[in-house]
């Protein structure tokens, strides 16, 4: 079922400026190569129904690493308003429960993506799994 199809609800921060964080020590700016493969990402349909537009969701926020092995820009995944809502207003383990894990998902992604994540981030992702 598409749950937002062309003439569906868009919020205006969809694909926009406003989702953008103003880089900080704490939280950098994504790289040339991370910028890439998000706007990639955000071409795709949702991972979860497989309608347009997405957002570009930070998994495991932004600054999120694993084995000392920072992901946050690259463990991202499409996700339509509606279920980037289930995961950030609802939760992840609803998400997971429903649609599997997060790292599945992504893991499924990358395999069609023109541009690959760094092996060590793959790797650090398959070890998180979820
Ligand atoms: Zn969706």
């Amino acid at each position: 079922m598409r749950l937002s199809g062309p003439e569906g609800r868009q919020r205006s921060n969809i694909g926009g400026r406003t989702m953008r964080r103003r880089p900080t020590k704490q939280s950098p700016g994504p790289t040339a190569l991370e910028r890439k493969f998000m706007s990639w990402v955000k071409q795709q349909a949702c991972v979860v129904c497989q309608s347009w537009p997405c957002v570009a969701h930070h998994c495991e926020g932004a600054t999120w690493a694993h084995n000392k092995v920072k992901c946050g820009h690259w463990f991202i995944l499409p996700l339509c308003e509606f279920h980037d809502g289930v995961v950030t207003q609802g939760s992840r383990r609803v998400f997971r429960e429903r649609f599997g894990t997060q790292a599945d998902l992504w893991l499924e992604l990358i395999e069609q993506a023109p541009i690959l994540p760094p092996a060590e981030v793959v790797e650090a992702v398959q070890d998180w799994g979820r």
